[in-house]
Formats: C-alpha cells, structure tokens, sequence
C-alpha cells in the first residue's frame, strides 16, 4: 500500500503530501518519494526494517489492524514499512493510486490476476512478451483454469477480436522484452474499455522515466522492480501499480473487487476502499494468502537504485541510439529492430509514446543465422552473456538458445526471438568502448 501507518482517510490524501507526489518533477520523486526521516531515530534513509512481525499496542488495535479498519503493520508477508516505502515511491512515479511490490515480476503479474481471474476466465496478451511471462501464460497458468489467447496487438482489431464473454483482462508489455515492439496504449485503452476490461501494461522495459502507461489509458501496470528500477543487477522484485480510475463494480465481472469477502466480515473491498480498493486487495488477500512478498533488504537496495533512474536512463538512451545506428550499418546485420531508429516503423509511435526516448532493450539479426548468435555472444568481451537486462553493464543474449529455448520454433520466430536474433540490454559504460567490443566479437560470425 502507499503508506501502511496510515489511517484509510489520511492515506487517500497522500497524493498531495510533498514526498509522494504533488507537483514535484519526475526526479525530485525519484530521490524523495516514500521517504521521510525515521521518527525514532532520525534516519534520513528509511532503514532495512529486518522484523517479521510488529507489536500490536493492545487486542483492540490488534482486531482494528486484521478488520483492515486501521491501516498498519502486522506481519511482513502483508506489509513492511521498508516495502511500503518502496511501494509509495513506485505509484508516485508512475502517476499511480496505489502501489503492491512482490518478490519478482513475475510475482507481480499471477498477484495482478488473482485478483481479477476465476477458474475458466480468460485474458488476451500480446503475444510480444517477455519469454517467462509467455510460458508462465500459456503453460502455469492454464493449469489453474486461466485461458490466454496470443495476439499481435500492434493491431487494435485483432484484440478486439479475441475478447470474449469471460475475458477478464487486456496484457501487454508497452515496449516488449526481447524483441522491442512497442504497442499504441492508448489506442488498446480504448478497446479495453469498450468491453469493461481493465488494460494491464507490463512497463517493465522503459521504466516510468521514458513511458507512463496511466497517462494513455491503462489500469494497472506491473514492473520487473529487478530491471531499470533497482538497475544494477543486484536484486530481485516486482510490482503493481494501480491507476485508480477503474469502474471494478458495474460489469460484475470482478467479484474478488466489488462481492463482499467472507475473509472479511463480508467487507466488500470496492465499496470501502474506493479508487485504491486493488492495491488493498492486493496485501490483504492475495500477498496474504499465496505469499510471494518482497524482503526487506531486496525493497532498500531497489529503493536506492530508483533514485538515479532519471540520471541512467538518460546515458542508457544517449548510448542505446549510437549503438543501434552502428549496427543498422554493419554488414554482419541484416535488421535492427529499435524504435528509436528514424528507420523503424514504429519510430514515431515512439516518439509520441516515450518522448525522452526508446529504452535500451533491442533485438538485431544476423546475416549468419543461429550459429552466427552462438559466436557472438561467446566472443563478447565487455558485454556480459545472461539473461538479464537493465544492469548499468552491458548485456547481450541469444534467445533462441536460452531464455526462448522451450518454445516452438514457430512461436519463437512469432515472438521476435527466431534463430537470427540477439538481444542487447545497453548499459552505461563509454559506448566507444561497447562498440569496439561488438566490432571485434562480430570479426568471428
Ligand atoms: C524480467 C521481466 C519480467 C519478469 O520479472 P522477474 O523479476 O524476473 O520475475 C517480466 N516482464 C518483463 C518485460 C521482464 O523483462
């Protein structure tokens, strides 16, 4: 939740307190957001607060905090203040209500359906995903009674198409991991809407800094916190954020929202919780009972990281464009596939989506094919061979032989990962010294 200590009244003001947003640019947020000084101690940082479990000051305050009638900490699988701090600052970013962090991304998105889905409903994704979120759709979650139906959704229409009586949810990345497509959210808004179907917009590849979902149209986002947010390798999690503009009652199609809970007295989370009934929802249900929760130390490492998200993202970009352009001219490429080209067909979708820039995450093929991948990525030297993006470092991987190994070959080349595809994470070093590294790995394929 945005600020567990809290009553419900005071935290639906928070968005006009100065540290979670208010009128305050984008890299003010980005350091002060969710931060206050300790009061006990002083701390100018919000500690790691390492305690499973917070001291209730009599029965009475016991029964309010489990009735959810008073907001505050009771046992760190639902709530934590260094979490909770974390979690201010992310729906601050984000223009959000509310904000859930998780242990991992794709924490985030089953947390994020659970709270949507029924066994038998079903969602429609891009099928432009993230390798892990296109298996943990298709295979995990169909194991539960979940459908997902895959769609090109560069194509408002065929996602349209795909909606049916029990569809529950619109998923897509806003600039896909690996292959970089970025999708019109607005325009998939629209479509959404038209249905009673929130927009869920996986922002986890341009960060808020370059695209701000809410702004275009979406309910919910969720973030990979392990990528550009923390942004030094270091730590896992995820989130998220919740827009606080959805209609969760008139459709009926959400029970779990707006049907009263018999966990909770028949509290009926819509009614009493308003445009942050999710984010409730959320902890109080669903980190509750399936208990994927981000750990204290993980929420303080990433908090810190998000605090120079503006400064990285700037040099990530600046260094990204040098490098897709020298790529687009080398010989051993046949394409590149980043937005932020004047060459690419969705360069002014860009533009209009992310007008600080593409984020550095991008495929490119090869002229020589799978073997081609294979050299490349073990003749890189500064570049590292993993599967990760948005690390201060250098990234490069060849999906086709790693994260979308499990796939068909039909539903990798559909993806954007076929046999000739690397991708790059672009990271903050000097780029003359990231192209001289290609240049000399790209002498061998
Ligand atoms: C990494 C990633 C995920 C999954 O996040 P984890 O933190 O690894 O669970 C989801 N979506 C995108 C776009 C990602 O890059």
């Amino acid at each position: 939740m945005t600020d567990q200590s809290k009553t419900p009244d005071s935290a639906r003001d928070g968005r006009e307190r100065p540290a979670s947003g208010g009128d305050f640019g984008f890299a003010t947020l980005a350091v002060h957001a969710g931060n206050r000084p300790e009061p006990h101690t002083g701390a100018r940082i919000t500690p790691i607060y390492q305690t499973s479990s917070f001291v209730f000051d009599s029965v009475d305050h016991a029964a309010s905090l489990f009735n959810l009638q008073t907001f505050g900490n009771i046992y760190s699988r639902l709530g934590n203040p260094s979490v909770s701090a974390l979690e201010e600052r992310v729906a601050a970013l984000e223009g959000g209500r509310g904000a859930t962090a998780c242990a991992s991304g794709h924490a985030a998105q089953f947390l994020a359906l659970t709270s949507l889905m029924e066994t038998g409903d079903d969602l429609v994704a891009s099928r432009f995903l993230y390798g892990g979120s296109f298996t943990q759709f298709s295979q995990s979650f169909k194991r539960f009674g979940w459908g997902c139906t895959f769609v090109d959704a560069r194509d408002p229409d065929q996602v349209a198409a795909a909606i049916g009586p029990r569809t529950k949810a619109v998923f897509v990345e806003s600039q896909s991991n690996p292959s970089g497509v970025l999708t019109d959210i607005a325009a998939l808004a629209d479509v959404a809407h038209a249905h009673g179907l929130p927009l869920i917009v996986d922002n986890t590849i341009p960060s808020p800094y370059l695209c701000r979902p809410f702004d275009l149209g979406a309910d919910l986002i969720t973030h990979s916190l392990t990528k550009f947010l923390g942004g030094h390798g270091n730590s896992l999690g995820g989130a998220i954020v919740e827009s606080g503009r959805f209609d969760w009652k008139t459709s009926g199609k959400f029970p779990s929202l707006s049907e009263p809970n018999p966990g909770y007295h028949g509290l009926r989370f819509d009614e009493t919780f308003g445009d942050f009934a999710f984010t409730v929802h959320a902890h109080a249900v669903a980190l509750r009972d399936f208990g994927p929760t981000l750990s204290p130390f993980n929420a303080f490492m990433i908090m810190t990281g998000i605090e120079t998200l503006p400064l990285r993202m700037e040099r990530h970009v600046a260094n990204a464009k040098l490098v897709a352009a020298w790529l687009h001219d080398h010989p051993k490429v046949a394409w590149v596939s980043y937005a932020g080209l004047p060459s690419s067909p969705q360069y002014d979708l860009g533009l209009r989506q992310m007008p600080r820039g593409v984020a550095p995450v991008f495929t490119f093929g090869l002229t020589g094919g799978y073997d081609a991948g294979i050299r490349l990525v073990e003749g890189v030297e500064l570049f590292s061979h993993l599967a990760n993006v948005g690390d201060t470092r250098s990234l490069i991987l060849h999906p086709a032989s790693t994260t979308h190994r499990q796939m068909s070959p039909e539903d990798r080349a559909q993806s954007g990962a076929g046999d000739d595809v690397v991708r790059i994470s672009i990271g903050i070093e000097a780029v003359e010294d990231l192209i001289a590294d290609l240049d000399q790995a790209l002498t061998r394929c």
